[in-house]
Order: structure tokens, then sequence, then C-alpha cells
């Protein structure tokens, strides 16, 4: 579902985010990216989602070379795709529903099937009833709840997930952590970037390990390679 083939990322600065990465994640899978602050977590993002392109290497997702895609089939590619971002990027002057209807009110659906659509997805992330509410007015984790069900309102088939927990203890990673695995077990291709090794241990998937732009290897001893 998403192939990387030696894959470098140098930004016009000069400096290599990513250095020879290459991965493969199935469709279905559920794997955690984990990786310090500055290891290249975000950036990896960003080619998956064709915000960035690879300065040499392949990627892949489903089937699509993202380097030959034409231009105007991003928007296709997008909306296979859910972010979701460690401060969710919420419109906080606007309802819960609002947040979630956007990325359908964006395509021009009729407002009777958004309305469905928004309330099966708040009641998938156990937000029932909360539609008329501004995000100010809820928790963290119900917050970070409204940016998930905006991600999969479109019904994509692959979810990023960059830091879904990084502001909530424990018990309400644990929670949102949770959604992303029931959303796996439908059958959607999930990866989720963390340095919250306690999830990591908890679920056990396969994880994927950046430092300083490369994968390690963890059957060998880790050095650190400075930045070039
Ligand atoms: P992470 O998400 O793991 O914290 P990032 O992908 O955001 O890592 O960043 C990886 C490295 O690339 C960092 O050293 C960061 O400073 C650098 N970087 C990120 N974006 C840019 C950019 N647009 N231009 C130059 N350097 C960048
Ligand atoms: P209902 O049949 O009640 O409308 P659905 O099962 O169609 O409920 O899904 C409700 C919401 O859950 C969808 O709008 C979507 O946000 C999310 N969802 C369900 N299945 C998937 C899936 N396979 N991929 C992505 N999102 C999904």
């Amino acid at each position: 579902m998403i192939k990387l083939s030696h894959v470098t990322k140098r930004y016009p600065n000069g400096h290599e985010a990513l250095h020879d990465v290459s991965f493969d994640i199935a469709a279905g899978e559920m794997v955690f990216l984990a990786g310090h602050s500055g290891a290249g977590k975000s950036t990896l993002f960003k080619l998956i989602t064709r915000i960035e392109k690879p300065t040499s290497g392949q990627i892949l997702v489903d089937n699509q070379n993202l380097s030959r895609l034409r231009d105007n089939k991003i928007p296709a590619l997008r909306r296979d795709i859910g972010v979701i971002f460690q401060d969710h990027k919420l419109l906080m002057d606007r309802s819960v529903f609002d947040n979630v209807a956007l990325p359908l009110i964006v395509i021009g659906m009729p407002h009777d099937e958004i309305q469905k659509r928004v309330r099966a997805a708040l009641g998938k992330v156990g937000l029932s009833g909360k539609e008329k509410q501004l995000p100010i007015t809820l928790s963290g984790g119900e917050q970070q709840r409204v940016g998930i069900a905006r991600a999969v309102i479109n019904r994509p088939s692959i979810l990023l997930a960059d830091e879904p927990t990084g502001n909530l203890d424990d018990a309400l990673s644990d929670e949102i952590i949770d959604i992303f695995a029931d959303f796996n077990r439908v059958g959607v291709t999930v990866m989720i970037a963390t340095h919250d090794f306690r999830q990591i241990e908890r679920l056990g998937n396969r994880t994927i390990h950046l430092a300083h732009g490369q994968l390690m290897n963890l059957a060998q001893p880790v050095t650190h390679q400075p930045n070039p």
C-alpha cells in the first residue's frame, strides 16, 4: 500500500531530512513510526501525501508512483489518506459538526449525506451528541477525536497520524490509539508516528525506527551518524 525505495529528501537549504529510506507497508497493516524529534517523521508523511517530493528514490502509494502523479490526481490521493496532527488543527471558531464536515463540503456533497456521514464518524470516535459544541469546550482527548473524525470522513484507505497522543496523558493516549486500532480492524492501513514507546509496547505492532533520517536496524548495534 505504501512502498518507499531508496528515498532521500534534501530540503532546499541543503538539509538532508531522509537518507536512503526503504520500507513496504501492506494494505491493512498498522505500523508505528518511531523516532525522536527531527528524525524525519513529518517529512515522511509530507512525501506520502505529495506535499513534498523526494530528491531521489521512489514512492508508491496504492500502486501510484508519486513522482509521476499528475497534479490533477493529487486531490484524489489526499482524499484517500486521512491525516491526524498532534495539535489537531481544528477551526476553533467553528462547531464540531463544521470541522468534521469540512472535507465533504469541499467536494460539494449534498447536505443530507453530509449529516449522515458526520453523525456516523462522530459515533465511531465516541463523540455522538457533541455536534454543536465548539472545540474549545472539549477536552484535549475529545479535540483529538474530532481530528480523527475529520480524517476518516472521506473513508480513506490510509490513515497517517503524526504524534496523535503527544499532548495526552497515558489513559487518554490509550483511548486514542485504540480508535486507530478499530479503524485498522475494518481494513484501514494505519501509520502512527510517535515517540511514545509505551504505546508501541502495549500494541506490539511492527515498528519502523528512524534516527537522523535513516532507518535503524535494531538487530544491529545503533551508531548515530552525524547529519551531513
Ligand atoms: P520529525 O517529524 O521526526 O520531528 P521532521 O521531518 O519534521 O522530523 O524534520 C527532519 C529534519 O528536517 C529536521 O532536522 C528539520 O529541522 C528538517 N526540516 C524539516 N522541514 C524542513 C524544511 N522545510 N526545510 C529545511 N529543513 C527542514
Ligand atoms: P454507517 O453505515 O452508519 O454510515 P459506516 O460504517 O459507513 O457507518 O461508517 C461510518 C464512518 O466511519 C464513515 O463515515 C467513516 O468516517 C468511518 N469509516 C468506516 N469504515 C471506514 C473505512 N473502511 N475507512 C475509513 N473510514 C471508515
